[in-house]
């Protein structure tokens, strides 16, 4: 395997001021806001950017109503203000969410729910009633008054949420429906904010699929793992925005913490159109028999159902098992009771770690989702050494908040001034974004004209980038690859412009082909025989990447070539 030329780069130049340990989405935030100030960063990540625990999340960018029950006014402040700034700033994959909660009771958890809220007494939920979650919601509707974008939320009874949801479990006795927002590629908004980052700054640096394996006097070893060489590059400071894995790479570094307490979630993505009809193209939010929050969400004409929350071990892979996938189908059915759904429909299974602090919380749902910074000066007593910055916790809603925050800290310690806020800057291919069917129609005739279906795929895709990938398109011969979904062009986009090294992170995170169910042998391989020439792979190289892709398509995802039925192209 011959070494890539951007990883030569970073090794030949051996230093930078900053080098960020993961390249999940609060290291890739927290990697734009330092270049954007001008600073030598250096990011890399062990395997592509957002496929750990950034992969995993129920692709809500949302207050988290439910954390006001552990008193996280804070949390929930910070998260549907950034939420709102996102709905503008990222509008090509952050969308409003209708969300509608079924409700059973009137009093239930009236007294437990706020005494907690308030006093932070411990103990597992009473079921949410009525009452409980309109002062809920009230507070949070009040947290995101300030450049709010969506209507308030709604109450409604028995006879008119039945009129609304006819499918609904004919027990509920009131509805309440509020506005969060919606990421419908996680993935790729990660890769947007990772390609602004590289924009901001010639010196700036990102290396998918290299690891930091130990630390040196003045910074840190780093392994290349596609050839498997290691070279040290010096630096001001290391930060540690490894999510889950946080205490694993401090003990890479040569420190024991304890800052970190995961635990696991999953979710499953079920091709059944009767059950996306019942959700009436919002998602349903409640309250299952054991008092967790769950989901079922219609997500690109598929329901996605989720989540557990078990204690995990993150130095083990995270897997949906069966008995989760047993307990996502016993949700659905206490929803909507007449909706027939089935194993067979299943055709994505996703699972991750969330990177929550280490607590002696009750149950899960209570240990804390928000985050904090902590600072190893390492001195050890003799010379000192680069001090390590970790992070533990910060979701997906918050990460541009949480990246300002972390990149201060970072530049109190390199005694350097803010030059740029990130709070209204428009993200990637958000960019003048034509958000109304009109605007998008209009925006595709003039900028990507004949371009079809085809337009239309690259337009959500990319965003107003889909422009860019146009032109290149159109520059040569393109051949389709899944019908509309992908061509060889737009692969050379990707390999050009998004870092793609493997066929997985095509197929996982540069396309939704495998999370919506529309992967194929056949077309794993097509897809891996248009890559071949572009990363210079022989046959042997294309058969290792689609032996690669298959097993992690099995082994992580529950995905059985077998059972999946009809054209992929038509799918797709
Ligand atoms: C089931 C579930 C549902 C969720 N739902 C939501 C939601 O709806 N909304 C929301 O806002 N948040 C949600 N979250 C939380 C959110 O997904 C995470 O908090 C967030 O993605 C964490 O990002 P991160 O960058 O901190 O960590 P990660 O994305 O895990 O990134 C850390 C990276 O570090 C890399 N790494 C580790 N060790 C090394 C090393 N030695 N060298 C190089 N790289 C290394 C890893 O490979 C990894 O990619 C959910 C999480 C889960 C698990």
């Amino acid at each position: 395997m011959t070494e890539r030329p951007i990883v030569a780069d970073v090794r030949e130049r051996g230093r930078a001021q900053v080098v960020i340990i993961g390249g999940g989405i609060n290291g890739i935030a927290t990697f734009r806001d330092l270049s954007l100030q001008g600073v030598d960063v250096v990011l890399i990540e062990r395997n592509d950017f957002a496929s750990g625990a950034s992969a995993a999340s129920s692709h809500m960018v949302h207050g988290g109503i439910r954390y006001l029950e552990n008193g996280e006014f804070r949390l929930v402040h910070e998260s549907v203000q950034e939420r709102n700034d996102l709905l503008k700033t990222a509008p090509h994959y952050v969308k409003p969410l209708k969300t509608t909660v079924p409700i059973y009771s009137f009093f239930s958890g009236l007294l437990s729910a706020p005494m907690r809220f308030l006093f932070q007494k411990q103990g597992r939920p009473a079921e949410r009633g009525a009452a409980v979650i309109k002062i809920g919601l009230t507070i949070y509707d009040l947290f995101a008054s300030v450049g709010r974008s969506t209507p308030w939320h709604r109450f409604r009874g028995r006879t008119s949420s039945l009129r609304e949801l006819p499918m609904l479990n004919p027990d509920v006795r009131f509805t309440a429906t509020y506005f969060d927002a919606s990421m419908h590629d996680p993935e790729r908004l990660a890769l947007d904010v990772l390609s602004d980052g590289l924009a901001a700054n010639r010196s700036a640096r990102a290396l998918n699929y290299v690891e930091a394996v130990s630390r040196t006097d003045d910074g840190i070893v780093l392994r290349d793992r596609e050839t498997g060489h290691e070279f040290a590059v010096a630096c001001d400071v290391i930060v540690n925005a490894s999510g889950p894995w946080t205490d694993l790479t401090n003990r890479a570094l040569g420190a024991e913490t304890r800052f970190m307490g995961g635990t696991k979630g999953s979710h499953i993505v079920l091709d059944n159109p009767a059950l996306v009809d019942a959700t009436g193209g919002r998602e349903i939010f409640f309250e299952h028999s054991d008092g967790r929050i769950v989901l079922i969400y219609p997500l690109k004409d598929r329901a996605m159902v989720g989540t557990t929350d078990i204690q995990a071990d993150p130095a083990q892979p995270a897997r949906c098992t069966d008995d989760e996938v047993d307990y996502f189908l016993d949700l659905i059915g206490d929803v909507f009771p007449d909706v027939p759904v089935s194993r067979d429909e299943i055709v994505y299974r996703f699972s991750g770690i969330r990177p929550l602090p280490a607590s002696d919380a009750e149950a899960n749902g209570q240990i804390s989702r928000d985050y904090r910074i902590e600072i190893d000066q390492a001195n050890d007593g003799g010379a000192p050494r680069t001090p390590v910055v970790s992070l533990i916790g910060g979701k997906w809603t918050t990460f541009r908040a949480l990246g300002e925050t972390l990149s201060d800290v970072v530049l109190g310690m390199l005694r350097l001034p803010r030059v740029v806020r990130t709070r209204g800057r428009a993200i990637g291919g958000g960019r003048d974004f034509p958000t109304t069917h009109r605007a998008r129609e209009v925006w595709l005739r003039s900028r990507m004209q004949g371009s079809g279906r085809r337009g239309q795929v690259l337009l959500d895709r990319y965003g107003t980038r889909a422009e860019r990938v146009w032109d290149l398109i159109e520059e040569e011969h393109d051949d389709q690859l899944a019908g509309s979904a992908l061509s060889t062009r737009e692969l050379m986009w990707m390999v050009e412009r998004e870092h793609v090294v493997h066929l997985d992170d095509v197929v996982l995170r540069r396309t939704d082909l495998a999370f919506t169910g529309a992967i194929t042998a056949e077309l794993l391989e097509r897809i891996a025989d248009a890559l071949a020439p572009l990363l210079d792979w022989d046959a042997a190289r294309c058969d290792a990447e689609v032996r690669r892709t298959t097993e992690i398509l099995r082994d992580a995802h529950g995905v059985d070539f077998a059972s999946i039925v009809g054209d992929p192209a038509e799918r797709a």
